[in-house]
């Protein structure tokens, strides 16, 4: 069946089609995404076979085979943030598919800036930046990212597979399933012939794990020209949702320089750099607020080298999230107070703040956003909750939404778990056809300027 055009369908029609579709769900019992699945496309087919809402459903229904076979292709090619030339290959693979899909690409690339602390101007995976011209009145721009956490030779402990409801693989739910969606979102509004926005954009960045340090000017300037922004990491872990609110992310760096000297003939000659450095970590691991979300973690040291040399050098990394941008500002104030106070005489202590990520706060847009899509989720029978608050995880919604012309909403992507985790990553196979049937409805309602604010 060729379904015919979303945008003929008047609105009474839709409606109509809804509540069919709605009350065959009830009757069924409690919602649950393989239930939506199954009455989709009975349901579908025998209420309204010729509706553009009955045509989405069934074409998101239709997607999830070929939706798990791109994912496959996505795991199967590794791309850790610093993994330049797998994050090369993907997005030339990446182009090639929204080329297909008729979009006008580009693959751009991306630098961190100089004063980076790790990273200092070094070369990052390219950014893929991908427009189409439709008939509707709104800018609709679609963003996921294509890095991981994982260094390259790692995929064999994690292979792509499918058990029951779940796909494995690495780097699966954060965030290969949010850049399928937004492949399949695209080639799903394609073959409706669905076009209700004045544009698509997709924005594909390498760099999202490290902070986005060569996309985020980019992110910032592609939110300011969209009217909507939807971002694709995971969706929920046992339940659906999507996020109003990220932390904002900032890195601490300390170095400490002391004084080398025999560590058996002249100890006390040495000035200790591991005992001071461990002296502020100790000293500063307690300066977080648990009430207020403000976290502060050491999480990479380094020091000395040689067994017996009292070392000169050490220094320590730390990850410190808020949220909101002025704890940032708190927390580095205590730090450089800190450090002031020192337990061995004669070192110097150097601490390097840099603010990584700012936190998203979510503007009147981005919340009727979020209720609209709460709305179209209840038409299919299902709970989408909406998260006002952050709990420490920092995305690119932030730079997008640093000075929004429209909304941005976060977690457009698929219910999954374990990311950045060393156990299996895996996303829900249940979800695939409702979150698909979700974007592409929010691109439509969106773009023809049916969702107010
Ligand atoms: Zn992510």
């Amino acid at each position: 069946m060729i379904p015919p055009l979303y945008r003929s369908i008047t609105r009474a029609r839709r409606n109509a089609i809804i509540i069919a579709s709605f009350c065959a769900i009830g009757a069924i019992g409690p919602a649950a995404p393989s239930a939506w699945a199954q009455s989709a496309e009975q349901g579908g087919r025998a209420a309204v076979a010729a509706s553009g809402d009955a045509g989405l459903r069934q074409g998101a229904q239709a997607q999830v085979q070929p939706f798990l076979d791109t994912l496959r292709e996505l795991v199967e090619i590794e791309s850790g943030s610093r993994d330049l030339e797998g994050l090369k290959r993907l997005s030339g693979v990446l182009a090639q598919k929204l080329k297909a899909a008729d979009f006008q690409v580009e693959v751009l690339p991306a630098r961190a800036p100089e004063f980076h602390p790790m990273l200092k101007g070094a070369e990052l995976g390219p950014m893929v930046y991908a427009r189409k011209t439709g008939r509707g009145q709104k800018k609709v721009l679609l963003i996921a990212h294509m890095d991981t956490v994982y260094p390259k030779g790692t995929l064999g402990k994690q292979p792509f597979r499918v058990e029951g409801n779940r796909a494995y693989g690495l780097g699966i739910a954060d965030d290969k399933a949010g850049v399928a969606l937004i492949l399949h979102t695209v080639g799903l509004l394609r073959s409706l012939g669905a076009d209700d926005y004045a544009e698509l954009g997709v924005l594909f960045n390498g760099d999202e794990e490290i902070g986005s340090p060569g996309s985020a000017a980019m992110l910032t300037e592609l939110g300011s020209q969209y009217d909507a922004v939807f971002s694709f990491e995971g969706g929920g872990g046992t339940r659906d949702m999507v996020r109003l609110a990220t932390s904002s992310i900032a890195i601490a760096e300390l170095k400490v320089k002391g004084r080398a000297s025999h560590a058996g003939g002249n100890p006390e000659g040495g000035r200790n750099a591991i005992y001071e450095l461990a002296h502020q970590i100790m000293k500063t691991r307690s300066f977080g607020n648990d009430a207020k979300g403000l976290k502060i973690n050491w999480t990479v040291i380094e020091g000395g080298g040689v067994r017996n040399v009292i070392p000169a050098h050490a220094s320590a990394i730390a990850d410190i999230r808020s949220l909101n941008n002025e704890d940032l500002d708190v927390m580095e104030k205590a730090l450089r107070e800190a450090i002031k106070e020192r337990l061995i005489p004669d070192t110097e202590v150097e601490l390097t703040f840099y603010r990584s990520r700012p936190a998203f706060v979510a503007n009147a847009a981005s919340v009727a956003m979020a209720r609209h899509a709460q709305t179209v989720f209840s038409e299919i029978g299902l709970p989408l909750e909406i998260r006002d608050r952050a709990t420490g995880g920092g995305t690119d919604a932030a730079f997008a939404g640093l000075r929004p012309k429209g909304g941005v909403l976060e977690s457009f992507g698929l219910r999954g778990f374990g990311a950045h985790s060393n156990d299996n990553e895996y996303i829900i196979t249940d979800s695939i056809a409702p979150r698909l049937y979700l974007a592409t409805r929010m691109v439509l309602d969106v773009g023809s300027a049916k969702v107010k604010w």
